[in-house]
């Protein structure tokens, strides 16, 4: 890759733009937006506009997995050095049912506490250790920063944010953004 800049290829998100600061605002602000979404479209919320969209709420729900998961990536590489932490699996969470019991409610409220956690932590992690090196598959197999995958959670919050708003306006132009 060289020095390319990289950047998401649906939602254009350029990873090495959003400082640790910045991850920590805009992970507040996103996941606020998205739990305001929910609870002012709770109906529309549960719709699969198309066979290669998930719902708002599957978003969400995926979202919120993210932030925890992401969130012991990066306690894992403040401790060790380079770890290859597990997949998510996001597909399989929402195929196999797990999100069945979900509201856009209870949702809300996970969203919010998910956000302010991760949100936490990166205020009080050590200012070095978003140097350190961690391991992360996708989009590409390649050794970040912690710094990069605070980035990246940030990533999830907002693309899945967009997609969600897409879902409850009724505009689904954009390419499927299942990932
Ligand atoms: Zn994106």
């Amino acid at each position: 890759m060289g020095d390319a800049i990289e950047a998401c290829e649906v939602c254009g998100y350029v990873w090495d733009a959003v400082t640790a600061t910045d991850a920590a605002v805009r992970a507040r602000a996103s996941t606020e937006a998205f739990a305001a979404l929910l609870e002012a479209h709770p109906e529309a919320s549960l719709v699969r506009p198309s066979a290669d969209r998930w719902s708002a709420l599957e978003y969400g729900c995926h979202t919120r997995d993210v932030l925890y998961n992401l969130r012991d990536r990066i306690v894992l590489g403040i401790v060790e050095d380079n770890p290859r932490p597990h997949a998510l699996h996001g597909t399989p969470r929402v195929d196999g049912g797990l999100y069945a019991d979900d509201t856009p409610a209870s949702l809300a409220t996970d969203l919010r506490a998910a956000g302010e956690l991760f949100a936490r932590t990166l205020d009080r992690m050590p200012r070095d250790a978003f140097d350190r090196p961690i391991h992360y598959s996708w989009p590409r197999e390649a050794t970040r920063t912690l710094r990069w995958v605070a980035s990246q959670a940030v990533h999830e919050c907002e693309h899945h944010l967009d997609d969600a708003r897409e879902n409850v306006s009724g505009d689904q132009s954009s390419a499927a953004r299942l990932i």
